[in-house]
């Protein structure tokens, strides 16, 4: 018997994972397929901010940033482990925008996203501030402002979790080779990591597969896309910490581009991004030298601590699928909208397709809701929007609690450290003492993998999140990898290879 579904959705980035939970949360039937990892596309390969993006204002994206400037306090109160204030520290720079220009700027930034948590924006006088130490002596002004970091990764993750704890069949690894209409709904067929053929059938359908929806429909809808997508690699490197204060810089380049510096894992400075038209398969992106030899050069303008590629510890690229023309040119890449189009079509009234077109991490929710909104009219029976005001798993606290329920934690596992304490707040939230449950020493955590990272937590993964393989746990669930000896992470695929076998 083929299993049934209200909806399938193809593709486990935040936007599908995004979907279903909100899908299965006003009581439909869904069914998630995604053809490797959860988070392995576009969405383990942001540059992690929940932002309203100050610099799509000189654009006029006015909607979209107010939009993603309100959707950041939504998401600090509904997911308060995986996101967090983060404030940005911009230096003024003789000849590029005006000063006039960057206050009006921040005054909009301050004003259009109806802010209660996080502060407005101030000048800074960086020779006296600590912000201003590790830059170069000619910078003497700046502004600071604040917007919020996230855990791109387990933000997809929880969605994921949490949709399943509502009844989503969530199937990772699982390719989606081909889907037609039929009976007033869709049959979706494709093969999973064992080589088996699946085939289930689904009153809607929707593609939520990023930087390949195009590619999707052509291939596997045998449909013209009605939308032209433009592919554009955005890479970051990682290198050892540059500063020691806990904000972020955002610099302006003389190509009219910005490029960030972040702090990153508490030891490192993550440096992005970069626009490079791109016209290969999403999954193989990977930064050349060219990027890095760009973005080092972007950050040694500005600090006095040069950074060379022999730095970088760690590099990772997306992405991103931008509404426009091919090929129109380097320069309109970074103008090109991030807002997202969703594109319904029917077959006489039925059988919906529904795609996803671009889109933020920062907007994913409000994504989510839209897509719900234009299948509602196939589902009469579903209830209405729901996760403005829900809690992803773990984060049922206040973002202002979280430093005290670190100071718990810490207080009941004495024998973990504190980098250890923070991180794993950082990724669970209250899950955390559920992974470690009665634990009273390490001896209680099963085998140790170095890093912090024991038994229990990958157990966890492996059980609670789909994860698998040695970068499904310390790349993509954890940032373990850079800790890790290659040794340890031989280890670790050898113990997972021993533990599914
Ligand atoms: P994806 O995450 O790519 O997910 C699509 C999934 O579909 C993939 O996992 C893929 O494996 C799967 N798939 C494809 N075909 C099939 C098939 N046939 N069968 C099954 N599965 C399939 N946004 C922000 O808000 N803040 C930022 O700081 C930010 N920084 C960014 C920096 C860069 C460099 C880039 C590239 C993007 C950035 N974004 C940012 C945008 C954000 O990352 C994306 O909008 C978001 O991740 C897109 O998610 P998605 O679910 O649409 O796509």
């Amino acid at each position: 018997m083929q299993a049934e579904y209200d909806i399938a959705v193809i593709g486990g980035g935040i936007n599908g994972a995004g979907i279903v939970r909100d899908a299965a949360g006003r009581g439909l039937k869904a069914v998630l397929f995604e053809q490797d990892d959860l988070a392995s596309g576009t969405s383990s390969a942001s540059t992690k901010l929940v932002h309203g993006g100050l610099r799509y204002l000189e654009h006029r994206a006015f909607s979209m940033v107010r939009k993603a400037l309100a959707e950041r306090e939504v998401l600090l109160t509904m997911a308060p482990h995986l996101v967090s204030q983060l404030d940005f520290i911009l230096p003024h720079q003789r000849g590029m925008r005006p000063t006039w220009m960057i206050r009006l700027g921040l005054f909009l930034y301050d004003h259009m996203g109806g802010r209660k948590r996080l502060p407005a924006s101030r000048g800074l006088d960086l020779h006296n501030a600590v912000e201003g130490a590790p830059l170069r002596a000619d910078y003497k002004r700046g502004f600071e402002y604040a917007d919020c970091r996230a855990d791109d990764t387990r933000l997809v993750v929880l969605n994921a979790v949490d949709a399943a704890r509502l009844g989503v069949d969530i199937h990772v690894r699982s390719v989606v080779s081909s889907v037609r209409r039929g009976g007033g709904g869709w049959h979706v067929q494709g093969v999973n990591q064992k080589g088996e053929a699946f085939c289930i059938k689904a009153k809607a359908l929707v593609n939520a597969t990023g930087p390949w929806a195009a590619h999707f429909l052509q291939d596997r809808v045998k449909a013209v896309s009605p939308r032209s997508l433009r592919l554009v690699k955005g890479s970051h490197i990682i290198v050892p910490r540059l500063f020691s204060h806990h904000g972020a810089y955002i610099f302006q380049n003389e190509d009219g581009r910005i490029v960030f510096a972040i702090p990153y894992a508490e030891d490192f400075t993550l440096i992005g991004t970069t626009d490079v038209d791109f016209s290969e398969d999403p999954a193989s992106a990977k930064i050349d030298a060219e990027e890095i030899i760009y973005l080092c050069a972007a950050v040694n303008k500005y600090f006095r601590q040069n950074v060379a590629p022999s730095d970088v510890v760690w590099s990772f690229s997306g992405v991103r699928p931008l509404i426009g023309e091919e090929g129109a040119g380097e320069e309109s890449a970074t103008t090109l909208s991030r807002d997202y189009d969703l594109v319904l079509e029917t077959e006489k009234g039925e059988a919906p397709l529904l795609t996803i077109f671009g889109g933020k991490l920062t907007t994913y929710r409000l994504l989510a809701e839209a897509a719900l909104a234009k299948l509602s009219p196939f589902f009469p029976a579903m209830s209405g929007p729901w996760t403005a005001n829900s809690h992803l798993p773990g984060g049922d606290f206040a973002p202002e609690e979280f430093d005290g329920l670190v100071a718990e934690f810490a207080a009941r596992y004495d024998f973990l450290d504190g980098f250890d304490c923070r991180r794993l707040i950082g990724a669970y939230g209250r899950d955390a003492f559920l992974i470690f449950g009665e634990a009273k020493s390490v001896d209680d955590l099963g085998q140790s993998f170095g890093g912090g990272l024991y038994e229990c937590e990958v157990r966890w993964m492996m059980e609670k999140e789909w994860a698998q393989t040695c970068d499904d746990i310390l790349w993509r669930r954890s940032k373990l990898g850079l800790r890790l000896s290659a040794r340890q992470q031989q280890d670790l695929s050898r113990w997972l290879e021993a533990s599914v076998s």
